[in-house]
């Protein structure tokens, strides 16, 4: 095996997963530029080669078991392993009326579907299928991009201010969180160091660029969970600032 650590990154072509993956070709890895979409995956390819990063293209659409398949079986072709997963690939779904808010009472059930598919469903997805290569790395990394809106403690908390009300989004990624755990659990006995990361509020097409944040800025937790020392902290929730309770 190659001493080049090879990563994969879901949603890579824009935002916070575009940086996460250029971050971590900074850092030397050899990044899998996980898109769905051809153009896009292309053109986000190209930008980090221009930067110097070793960077290949990974056709993925994480709600698809096929094309979930098919990229492990590319990665197996191309490097036979993999050192690091980022399921960075999310969305929010649309709002249930003016503004940004998923109100519970108007919910259409088609959108928490289609929020859980990608959001939680397409994580565990993708994890399973790249198992096999991740366990072939000396020191595999999961990181799951989740939100802070799924922390049912600061949701929980009115003194804590965290925006509207998200009745599909903020519950996928307490879901997505709950699934981090029984992962970190299950893989407690290997070297795989699993863990949830929150950008903090990105300035992204997610969130029609409102906030505070940088996609590079937002990117930081995730590369640092990704570029954990062996022996690292597993099964927890981070954010800039430290652990984000559950
Ligand atoms: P973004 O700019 O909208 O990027 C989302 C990425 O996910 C895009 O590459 C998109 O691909 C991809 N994606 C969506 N569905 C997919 C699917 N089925 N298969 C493969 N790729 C898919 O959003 P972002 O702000 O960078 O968000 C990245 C992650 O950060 C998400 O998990 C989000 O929940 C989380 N997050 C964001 C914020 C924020 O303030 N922005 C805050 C907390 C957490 P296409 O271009 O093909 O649509």
């Amino acid at each position: 095996m190659s001493d080049t650590k090879i990563a994969l990154v879901t949603g890579a072509n824009k935002g916070i997963g575009y940086e996460i993956a250029a971050g971590l070709g900074a850092l030397g890895y050899r990044v899998g530029v996980g898109a769905r979409d051809e153009a896009r995956r292309e053109s986000a390819v190209e930008k980090l080669h221009a930067a110097g990063v070793d960077a290949f293209g990974v056709p993925l659409d994480v709600t698809g078991d096929q094309s979930v398949t098919e990229a492990a079986e590319l990665i197996e072709r191309q490097a036979g392993h993999l050192d690091v997963l980022v399921n960075n690939a999310g969305i929010s779904g649309p709002p249930t009326g003016p503004g940004w808010g998923q109100d519970p009472t108007l919910l259409d059930l088609d959108v928490v579907r289609t929020v859980t598919e990608t959001n939680v469903l397409g994580v565990i997805r993708v994890t399973n299928t790249m198992l096999p290569l991740l366990r072939r790395s000396t020191s595999p990394r999961i990181v799951n991009v989740s939100s802070s809106v799924g922390s049912l403690t600061r949701q929980a908390d009115p003194d804590i201010e965290i925006g509207p009300v998200m009745a599909a989004y903020a519950p996928s990624k307490s879901f997505l969180n709950a699934v981090t755990v029984q992962y970190a659990r299950q893989l407690a006995d290997t070297d795989i160091l699993i863990n949830a990361a929150c950008p903090g509020l990105v300035a992204t097409d997610f969130n029609g660029f409102f906030g505070p944040r940088t996609p590079e800025q937002g990117a930081a937790t995730a590369i640092r969970l990704a570029t954990l020392p062996d022996g690292g902290p597993t099964g927890s929730f981070f954010e800039d600032d430290g652990i984000i309770p559950w």
